[in-house]
């Protein structure tokens, strides 16, 4: 029942980045990226390279999409990341802490402690952004 993908937090990053744009109708390119995350346009190459090679991103024509395994794992990762800021928050951290922080936790934190903490939350709706927890 454990995490079998693990990533980066580059890797975490360049995965949102690509998740939160996927309802846009310009799909990001390579150099994009690297501006969004502040790297080098071979560092994001190579970053590229690695999800393309883990299954996470298509990439077509220069153009960078999340495959069908892409959009699950960045779904895990939002619910994770909000589940991490609501138990955060409700424990008095400012909501800018607490969504920095469940950055470097949303990617690594495995699917059963998340559904834990969910739990014994009491089932929250949504997050600290009002964003819906259970997308
Ligand atoms: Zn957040």
């Amino acid at each position: 029942m454990s995490k079998i993908l693990t990533f980066t937090r580059k890797e975490r990053d360049c995965l949102v980045l690509i998740g939160e744009n996927a309802s846009s109708d310009f799909p990001l390119r390579l150099v994009e990226v690297a501006n969004r995350l502040g790297i080098k346009a071979p560092t994001a190459l190579n970053l590229v390279k690695r999800l393309v090679m883990k299954g996470l991103l298509l990439r077509e024509h220069g153009m960078l999409a999340l495959s069908s395994k892409g959009k699950e794992e960045y779904a895990k990762i939002i619910e994770s990341h909000r589940v991490i800021e609501t138990m955060m928050t409700r424990s008095g951290a400012s909501l800018e802490d607490a969504c920095r922080l469940s950055c470097y936790l949303d990617f690594i934190i495995d699917e059963n402690t998340v559904d834990s903490i969910f739990n014994q939350l009491g089932k929250p709706e949504s997050c600290p952004h009002g964003k819906k927890i259970k997308v």
